[in-house]
């Protein structure tokens, strides 16, 4: 499964929620790089500013990030993709990868919210100590690149009718509920 969805719509709390009830892979690009940063490593080093100014890091270290788990079969029982494909060059990347592990995609689930209330949650979420690109600047940045460049991407998923869209302005647990009801 892919779950799209802006900054602040809950696809990182829904998807940990969904791989833990179904047994299958979380895969979050965004959490890989923050704890890569926590770790200091060498790419935490690199990668660090550009996360906290909201801004996309290297498109082909996230794609080796997330073709590496496919090759290491951590994706075996299945897997829940968050925060990737973020690009039509990702999109087409990660058609190959399946294809090369004879795997393909059950659902693309969207979850809407709009731009306003998902900004109001993240300056709620950088006052309550969030993450370093929790501050306003970096908000919109990464709200505008999303309706730019990261949901057109759905378009190639609903060809092929992949896509279902799903209310999340709503409560997490009604979230939830609506999540489960798509994929049953
Ligand atoms: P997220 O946790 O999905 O909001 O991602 C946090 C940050 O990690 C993004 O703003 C990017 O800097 C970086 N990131 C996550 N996923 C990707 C990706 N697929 N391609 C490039 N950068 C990414």
């Amino acid at each position: 499964m892919v779950l799209f969805g802006p900054p602040g719509a809950g696809k990182g709390t829904q998807a940990k929620k969904l791989a833990k009830l179904l047994r299958v892979s979380h895969i979050s690009t965004g959490e890989m790089f923050r704890s890569e940063i926590k770790r200091q490593t060498a790419l935490g080093r690199r990668v660090a500013k550009r996360l906290a100014a909201g801004e996309l890091v290297s498109e082909v270290t996230a794609l080796c990030m997330v073709a590496d788990l496919f090759e290491k079969r951590s994706t075996r029982r299945g897997f829940i993709l968050d925060g990737f494909p973020r690009s039509r060059f990702q999109v087409e990347a990660l058609g190959k990868i399946l294809s090369d592990h004879r795997l393909s995609l059950d659902h693309v689930i969207n979850i809407q919210v709009p731009d306003d209330e998902v900004v109001s949650r993240l300056v709620k979420r950088g006052e309550r100590g969030g993450r370093s690109d929790d501050n306003l600047e970096a908000i919109l940045l990464r709200v505008a690149h999303y309706r730019e460049m990261i949901e057109p991407c759905l378009k190639s998923y609903e060809l092929v009718g992949l896509v279902r869209h799903i209310d999340g302005a709503k409560s997490a647990e009604r979230v939830f509920a609506q999540l489960k009801n798509e994929i049953k």
